[in-house]
């Protein structure tokens, strides 16, 4: 062999070593990725939170081309993963419905898709038109089963222009529609009332803003381009949610929309052809009646004399502004864990009531973390008890059902779960059907929606 022929052999050779150990290396790594892919599903499934119960992404496999952009995006933590290079769901339970996934993957592979074939979701029966099966009651909004902002704003508008086609000519009621509730879709359906000249009021619950409102205040919200009425092409993909509901503010103050804030409808029962709608300030009559609730629910109450005073909360907004104060936390589940953090974090004196022994179904991070806070005393947990009254400063809770403590108390954050909607809707006569793995969003039928 002459020396250059030699030389050339080498330096194949060595190319191709390198190609080797780099191919080596990637299929290491490669391999490491998936048997941590591997391990969170399996956890997942130990847990329960692998099936989903709700909203989740369903990724098709075949149009997947594996570049994670659907897991960056996601801001919830190993609701997806990436397993033999395609995306794949792990705490599918956990998915919100934010909707990033949807968005974020560059070959539209990802919709969204209500309940699984075993495991159906019960959702309100609807038209086309968003009609129940009570004429004149409509839904719009998540309620309906569709997640995402940009829907509640196009199906609280769509709705309105419904009724507007429907309504009577004359009726003795006092309202052409009440609208109940005031999140992304109960303002949109407002401000086409307005648009529209009609003889409206929205009842809300709580606050303005709906599941928006109790966002962190740090949020980034992904949408995509929507109309509102009255306001036009909202553009933005991205925003805050101080942002977006400064607009939603703005508006209600320019055209001094009718919100009435903290009445909850307690009850609609439909005579002679009128709404008659319960609240817990008064009674009204409707000639229609706009259901924008979400499927949050209520969150659940104690139930305990004192929890009407102005220190007892059922969300954490700003824990930031919240220093020093002697905080009960009660409840034991994700939410209540994670306030109790957020608030011992920020230099309070944090308790928490629990009326089970032991936490069970934390997600994995929340269960180290409150442990080690309880380890280093940062916060006590007084586990078998029940809060008994709230007081001014100090609040009396039962505990192992005999012995009565009292905490000094400035602040009390409920976090006992919540009434689901269902109930309500039930009440009032709506019929309601199990949807097994039925696809709410897809590239196809948004890109349908906008045409
Ligand atoms: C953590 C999280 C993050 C999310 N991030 C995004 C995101 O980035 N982008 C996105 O598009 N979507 C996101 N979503 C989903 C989005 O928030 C919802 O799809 C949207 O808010 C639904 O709007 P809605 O008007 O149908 O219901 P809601 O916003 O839930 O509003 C319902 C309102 O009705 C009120 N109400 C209920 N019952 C009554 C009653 N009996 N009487 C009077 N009032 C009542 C409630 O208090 C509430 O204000 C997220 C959701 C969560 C939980």
């Amino acid at each position: 062999m002459s020396e250059t022929k030699f030389y050339e052999f080498i330096f194949y050779a060595l190319t191709f070593l390198l190609l080797v150990i780099v191919y080596v290396i990637y299929i290491l790594i490669h391999k490491r990725k998936n048997k941590i892919v591997i391990e969170k599903i399996r956890k997942a499934k130990d847990q329960g939170t692998f099936e989903p119960v709700s909203l989740h992404p369903v990724i098709d496999y075949e149009q997947c081309i594996g570049t994670g952009a659907c897991v960056e995006a996601c801001p919830e933590k190993d609701i997806l993963g990436l397993l033999n290079g395609k995306g794949v769901t792990i705490n599918a339970s956990r998915c919100v419905g934010h909707g990033a996934c949807f968005h974020a993957c560059p070959v539209e592979a990802i919709s969204l898709v209500m309940g699984t074939e075993k495991r159906g979701v019960d959702l309100p029966h609807i038209s086309p038109e968003f009609e129940t099966n009570i004429p004149m009651m409509f839904i719009a909004g998540e309620l309906g089963g569709m997640g995402l902002i940009k829907n509640a704003v196009e199906q609280g508008r769509q709705a309105i222009d419904n009724i507007v086609k429907k309504l009577p000519h004359a009726s003795s009621a006092q309202l052409d529609v009440a609208i109940i509730g005031s999140g992304p879709a109960g303002i949109s359906a407002t401000l086409n009332s307005k648009y529209h000249g009609l003889n409206y009021l929205t009842f809300e619950q709580d606050t303005i803003g709906g599941t928006v409102f109790s966002f962190p205040r740090q949020k980034i919200i992904m949408t995509s381009p929507m109309n509102l009425p009255l306001y036009g092409k909202i553009k933005f993909t991205q925003t805050t949610k101080v942002e977006l509901l400064n607009l939603w503010y703005s508006l209600i103050d320019k055209y001094q929309l009718k919100i009435n804030e903290n009445e909850k409808v307690i009850d609609i029962k439909k005579e002679e052809g009128i709404f008659k709608i319960e609240t817990t300030k008064g009674h009204y009559t409707s000639s229609a009646v706009l259901l924008a609730i979400g499927r949050r629910g209520s969150p659940r109450k104690l139930n305990v004399p004192g929890e009407e005073k102005e220190k007892v909360f059922y969300r954490l907004l700003d824990p930031e502004l919240i220093k020093n104060q002697n905080v009960l936390v009660v409840g034991g589940g994700d939410s209540a864990i994670e306030s109790a953090l957020m608030l011992a974090d920020e230099g309070n004196s944090v308790i928490i009531s629990y009326r089970s022994d032991k936490f069970s179904r934390l997600k994995e991070q929340n269960f180290h973390k409150i442990h080690d806070a309880i380890s280093s005393g940062k916060i006590k947990v007084i586990y078998n008890s029940q809060v008994k009254q709230i007081f001014d400063d100090y609040v009396e809770i039962i505990v192992n059902d005999t012995e009565l403590v009292k905490l000094k108390n400035d602040l009390v954050y409920v976090f006992i779960g919540g009434e689901l909607p269902n109930q309500f809707l039930e009440k009032i006569g709506i019929k309601i059907t199990q949807k097994f793995g039925e696809i709410v969003l897809s590239h196809k039928n948004e890109k349908a929606n906008l045409n």
